[in-house]
C-alpha cells in the first residue's frame, strides 16, 4: 500500500519550487537502516519531495507474491517516475526473476550510470586519482534471460544486442560526457569474437562518437580493457559498455575506488528513473546499525541531480565529503591511523547532517550546475532503422543426437539435402567438424547442420519445411532452426569457426 509523506525544510535552497513526488522502498535486510539514514540527510539538506512508500522484496515474496512486488506498488512508480530503492534479499532459484532486473525491463531503465571515485586518502585505494563513470547498457544482452536447454549436454543463453538499444546508451554516454564536462568516452566489446553483436555496439559507438568531435573517443577489447581499468585507472574518464561487461566492471570499478559500499547508481530511461546503491541487501549485517549508507547516499544524490535540486544534490554531497573527511566511519571504510571514530549507521547520519552547508577542505568540493544528462536531451536517442532488403539463403538446422561420429551424422544429413539446398558444413558449439573435421574435435551431442542455397540463390520457407520434414522422417531430433539471410545483400551469419 503506498503512503505518503512529505519532506521539506523551510531552510531549503530550493524552497520556490514545489516538492517532487517520488517513490521509496526500504527493501530488506540493510536496506530499512540506510534508507532511514539516507532520508534523514536528504531532509536536512532541505529536499523537498513527496514521497510514496511501498514495499517490495522479502515481504512480498514470503506472501507468494513471486514478483516482489504488488501491482498498486507499479501504480506509484508509474505516477512519480522517480524510484529510490534500497537492496532487497533475491530468494536463490525457486522461479524467482530478479526484482531489480524487471523493474529495470519494466520501465525501460536503459542506461545504469555508477561513478566510481577514490577518496584518498581518506578511504584506502591503490588508485587515489581514480574518477571512472561506467555507462552500461541495461535492458539487453545476455540478460535477456532466453535461456533453453536444447540437449542432454547443451544449455543455451541467447545474447541479444539491437542498434536502437546500442544507440541509446552511446549517446547516452555521450550526453552525460557533455553534461558533466567529461573529456573522454571509451568503449568496451568483444568485437574480435561476437562480430556481429559486440560488432554492432562498437559500430554504433564509432557512428555516435562522430558526432561529439569535442568529446575524445577510444575502443578497448573488453578483456584487456578491464585489465588496464584494474591497473590503471585513471586512464579512463566514461566508460560504456554492453550489460554483462558492465555488470561485472562496475563492480570492480567501484571495489578498487575504495568500496562497493560507496558507490550509487541512477537506472535512467525515457519515462522513469530508478536510484540505489550498488551493494546489496547484507542480510548478516541487518539491525545492529553498522551498515554504511553512502552507496544509497549518493544514489540519492543522483536522484536529486535528476529531478532538478541540484543545490540540494551539491549540499548532501559536500557535506558527506567533509564526513569522510573528518575521519567519521562505518565499519567498512575504518581504518587505525586515518579514521578518527568508528560510528553506526545513525551515527554516521547525523555527522554528514550536522555538515550540511560545510564544504570538504582537501577532497574535491563537487559543483552540479547542470542536469545530468537526460535522455532525449538535444538529439533524438535513437534513429529508427530502415528496413533492408532481405533475402533467404540458408538455414541451421540444430541437432540433438549422441553417440555418433561427425562422419557418420555427415552423411546421414547430406542424405536429406535438398537439390537447391544442399549441406555445406557441421559444426560443433562452433566448431567445424564435418566435412574434414579434425578427429582431436571434442564433440557434444549438440550438433549445427547449415545448408545454404545451391549458386547463392534464394531458397523459401517451404524448401525449409521440406527439409525439416526429412530430418523428422529420418528420425533426426532437431531442436531449432536459425535462418540465414542477407541483408541489403550483406550476409547476415557468421562463418563456422575452421571454415
Ligand atoms: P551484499 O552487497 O549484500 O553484501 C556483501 C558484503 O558486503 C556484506 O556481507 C557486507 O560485509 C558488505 N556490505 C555490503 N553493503 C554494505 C554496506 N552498505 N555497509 C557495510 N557493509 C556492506 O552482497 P550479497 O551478500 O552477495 O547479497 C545479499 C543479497 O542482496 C542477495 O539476496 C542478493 O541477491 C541481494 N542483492 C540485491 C541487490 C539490489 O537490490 N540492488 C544488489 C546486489 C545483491
Amino acid at each position: 500500500m503506498a503512503q505518503s509523506n512529505t519532506l521539506s525544510s523551510e531552510t531549503s535552497p530550493t524552497t520556490s519550487q514545489s516538492a517532487v513526488p517520488i517513490t521509496v522502498a526500504r527493501g530488506d535486510g540493510i536496506g530499512p537502516e540506510i534508507m532511514q539514514a539516507t532520508l534523514d540527510i536528504l531532509q536536512a539538506a532541505g529536499a523537498r519531495l513527496e514521497i510514496q512508500e511501498i514495499e517490495i522484496g522479502e515481504q512480498l515474496y514470503n506472501k507468494g507474491i513471486m514478483s516482489g512486488i504488488e501491482d498498486s506498488s507499479w501504480d506509484s512508480i508509474l505516477k512519480t517516475r522517480v524510484f529510490l530503492k534500497a537492496p532487497i534479499t533475491t530468494p536463490q532459484g525457486g522461479g524467482v526473476k530478479s526484482l531489480n532486473v524487471t523493474t529495470r525491463k519494466t520501465l525501460g531503465l536503459y542506461a545504469n550510470v555508477r561513478p566510481c571515485v577514490s577518496y584518498h586518502p581518506f578511504v584506502r585505494t591503490k588508485h587515489p586519482t581514480m574518477d571512472v563513470v561506467i555507462v552500461r547498457e541495461n535492458e539487453e544482452d545476455l540478460y535477456a534471460g532466453i535461456e533453453h536447454r536444447q540437449t542432454d549436454e547443451v544449455y543455451q543463453c541467447l545474447k541479444l544486442i539491437s542498434r536502437p538499444g546500442s544507440e541509446k546508451i552511446v549517446r547516452y554516454a555521450f550526453e552525460y560526457a557533455v553534461a558533466n564536462n567529461r573529456k573522454k568516452v571509451t568503449c568496451f566489446t568483444k568485437d574480435n569474437i561476437m562480430k556481429f553483436t559486440d560488432g554492432l555496439f562498437h559500430k554504433v559507438f564509432d557512428e555516435v562518437a562522430a558526432e561529439y568531435p569535442q568529446i575524445e573517443n577510444e575502443h578497448w577489447i573488453v578483456d584487456i580493457g578491464a585489465a588496464k581499468l584494474a591497473d590503471s585507472p585513471e586512464a579512463f574518464d566514461v566508460v560504456v559498455m554492453p550489460n554483462l561487461y558492465g555488470d561485472i566492471l562496475s563492480d570492480v570499478a567501484a571495489q578498487i575506488a575504495g568500496s562497493v559500499g560507496l558507490a550509487g547508481s541512477a537506472n535512467i530511461g525515457e519515462k522513469a528513473a530508478m536510484f540505489e546503491a550498488i551493494h546489496g541487501s547484507a542480510p548478516r549485517r541487518a539491525g545492529q546499525n553498522l551498515a554504511n549508507p553512502s552507496g544509497l547516499l549518493l544514489g540519492a544524490v543522483q536522484m536529486l541531480v535528476h529531478i532538478g535540486q541540484q543545490d540540494v544534490a551539491q549540499s548532501v554531497h559536500n557535506a558527506w565529503l567533509r564526513t569522510l573527511e573528518d575521519g567519521v566511519h562505518t565499519y567498512d571504510i575504518f581504518k587505525e591511523g586515518v579514521s578518527k571514530q568508528k560510528v553506526g549507521t545513525r551515527e554516521f547520519a547525523e555527522a554528514v547532517v550536522a555538515r550540511v552547508g560545510q564544504l570538504p577542505q582537501q577532497l574535491k568540493a563537487v559543483q552540479y550546475n547542470a542536469p545530468a544528462a537526460k535522455s532525449g536531451a538535444a538529439k533524438p536517442i535513437y534513429t529508427p532503422v530502415k528496413p533492408a532488403k532481405k533475402a533467404l539463403k540458408g538455414v541451421d538446422v540444430f541437432v540433438h543426437c549422441a553417440g555418433i561420429s561427425p562422419n557418420d551424422l555427415g552423411a546421414k544429413v547430406t542424405a536429406l539435402q535438398l537439390e537447391n539446398l544442399p549441406l555445406q558444413v557441421i559444426s560443433n558449439r562452433g566448431q567445424k567438424v564435418f566435412p574434414q573435421g579434425f578427429a582431436e574435435t571434442f564433440c557434444t551431442d549438440h550438433w549445427r547442420c547449415r545448408f545454404v542455397g545451391a549458386n547463392d540463390g534464394d531458397i523459401t520457407h517451404q524448401d525449409v519445411i521440406t527439409l525439416l520434414g526429412r530430418f523428422a522422417a529420418a528420425g533426426l531430433d532437431f531442436i531449432k532452426t536459425e535462418h540465414l539471410c542477407t541483408f541489403d545483400g550483406e550476409k547476415g551469419w557468421t562463418a563456422a569457426q575452421g571454415t
